[in-house]
């Protein structure tokens, strides 16, 4: 990449439950990016990482900590798949023991998934750039197939697999993102 990043920082997943509470807390952090000046244009997080280090896992914990309920489907074949995620019943967020960080305003989530992508023209011809435009968080997988279209991203997280566990390196390359990656910092930095 030939943008040099803002801010990184590396985190240890040894298991899926740690992938799952990372998810969460980068649901928190868009939840304060989506009520912040940042929110110009749409958030654009590439997730880098081979077939099964767990980006749709990763994704679909995001989701699930943002209080959406419904089936998550891995867009390999629909390219995209569009969730809007409505507020929370303010008398179940927050209750004692629940991981769901309460949306404020309805929020729009596109997931991409780009490995059938052959050439990054493809983005364009698919309209997508529209889903970039738009006050969206945008979650794109494979996002190597259509690098060229997609520009520099707020975020990129690399996830690798080590062991039986995973490492994810997270990168910030605008204000966006390191707004984003500032308040995922903030919470629990020790534990990681
Ligand atoms: P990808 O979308 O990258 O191809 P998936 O999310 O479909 O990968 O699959 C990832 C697999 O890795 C799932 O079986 C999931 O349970 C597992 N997994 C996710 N996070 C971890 C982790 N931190 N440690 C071990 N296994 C994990
Ligand atoms: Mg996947």
């Amino acid at each position: 990449m030939p943008v040099s990043a803002l801010a990184e920082h590396p985190f240890d997943l040894p298991d899926e439950a740690a992938t799952q509470a990372l998810a969460a807390r980068f649901a928190h952090a868009f939840v304060v990016w989506q009520s912040s000046d940042a929110r110009r244009q749409g958030l654009q997080v590439q997730l880098n990482g081979d077939l099964g280090a767990g980006k749709t896992a990763f994704v679909r914990a995001v989701l699930r900590a943002l209080g959406h309920t419904g089936r998550v489907r891995s867009p390999t074949y629909t390219l995209v798949e569009p969730y809007q995620i409505a507020p929370a019943d303010t008398s179940v967020s927050g209750t004692s023991g629940s991981d769901v960080t309460p949306v404020t305003s309805v929020l729009l989530v596109h997931h991409f998934d780009l490995y059938r992508f052959s050439d990054a023209a493809e983005w364009h011809e698919a309209g997508f750039d529209e889903y970039l435009a738009s006050q969206a968080i945008n979650l794109i997988e494979w996002p190597s197939r259509a690098r060229a279209a997609l520009g520099v991203p707020d975020l990129l997280l690399d996830i690798d697999i080590l062991g039986d566990g995973r490492t994810l390196t997270a990168r910030a390359f605008t204000p966006a993102g390191l707004l984003c990656l500032s308040e995922v910092s903030k919470q629990n930095p020790p534990s990681c």
